[in-house]
């Protein structure tokens, strides 16, 4: 591994002058779960590593079922499992964060490191994207807001620039009658990346649909939104039909590709099978 000088910022600004005008030069380490194995394989050779552990604002946890939450980009997998509001308000975030790697993983894998890894098969991004979450982006110019659905740019590529850091994320309330579920394939049941992976969430009106959200993982460069399952739903009763009908839609907006761990004919067979066993889940869920 080559060397490389450490910074340890203790604010968000401190963070974002260590960063400027540096480049790809510098990297980012939160819990360092991918960075490190990187690091150590000499796929990144950077001269500068930010280390964000002293980065308080970083850690945010807060809101509640009316004003939707943020939820800051070092907050671990596994505290957004454990955190009781998330696993009421946002059952999909918490389902996809107790699936990321092992207990050990999840006490260091953050839900920011997890996005701006941007691998395809990240198991909180589709989530996000079904919850329809900003990205909340600093930077010295000031903050913007991107939807997480337009945060990745490609495999392991996102919006960011060199000089910008993740704060946090914005998520909305899903309001009543509201449910969602997150499920990955993978062949074995733990310490295992997704095959692939669905997110639904559905909102309910006087026994229709009146909002659906759908987001895959891994069956593309960056995770995709099913539109046109989501719009077949959109005012309809949710019955074993529609739902039947919105799996098959889904499937169209997958490009997979065939590689060691499935076929792409199989990852669209598992689009299928994930967002009809999602929707039921979700349903149950809106329907309380
Ligand atoms: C054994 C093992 C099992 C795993 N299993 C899973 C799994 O089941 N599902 C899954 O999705 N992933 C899995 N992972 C991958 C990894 O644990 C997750 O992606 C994790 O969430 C990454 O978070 P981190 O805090 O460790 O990120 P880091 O490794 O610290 O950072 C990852 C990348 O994000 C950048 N970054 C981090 N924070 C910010 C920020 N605030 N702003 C800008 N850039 C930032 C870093 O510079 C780096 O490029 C696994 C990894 C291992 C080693």
């Amino acid at each position: 591994m080559r060397r490389f000088e450490l910074v340890t910022p203790g604010s968000v600004d401190d963070c974002l002058r260590a960063l400027k005008g540096r480049g790809t030069e510098v990297q980012l380490l939160a819990g360092g779960t991918d960075l490190l194995p990187q690091l150590k394989n000499g796929l990144i050779k950077p001269a500068t590593v930010v280390d964000l552990s002293g980065v308080a604002e970083l850690r945010v946890l807060e809101g509640d079922a009316q004003r939707g939450f943020r939820v800051g980009a070092a907050v671990t997998a596994r505290a957004l499992e454990r955190d009781a509001r998330i696993r009421a308000i946002y059952p999909a975030l918490a389902e996809s964060a107790a699936l990321v790697g092992s207990i050990q993983i999840r006490n260091l894998a953050t839900i920011g490191g997890n996005l701006c890894n941007a691998a395809p098969s990240a198991d909180m991004a589709p989530p996000l994207v079904a919850l329809e979450a900003e990205a909340v982006v600093a930077s010295g110019g000031g903050r913007r807001r991107v939807p997480v659905a337009s945060f990745f740019s490609g495999v392991r590529r996102t919006v960011l620039a060199p000089d910008e850091l993740l704060v946090e994320f914005v998520i909305p309330a899903p309001g009543p009658r509201s449910g969602g579920a997150y499920l990955r394939h993978t062949p074995r049941r733990e310490l295992d990346i997704a095959v692939v992976g669905v997110a639904s969430q559905v909102t309910l009106t006087d026994g229709v649909c009146a909002k659906a959200r759908i987001a895959l993982a891994a069956v593309a460069p960056t995770p995709v939104r099913a539109t046109a399952a989501e719009q077949a739903l959109a005012g309809q009763p949710m019955t074993p039909q529609t739902i039947t009908r919105a799996a098959d839609l889904a499937v169209e907006a997958a490009h997979p590709i065939s590689d060691q761990r499935g076929s792409a004919e199989f990852r669209r067979h598992l689009v299928r099978i994930l967002t009809r066993r999602t929707l039921a889940q979700a349903l149950a869920r809106a329907s309380g």
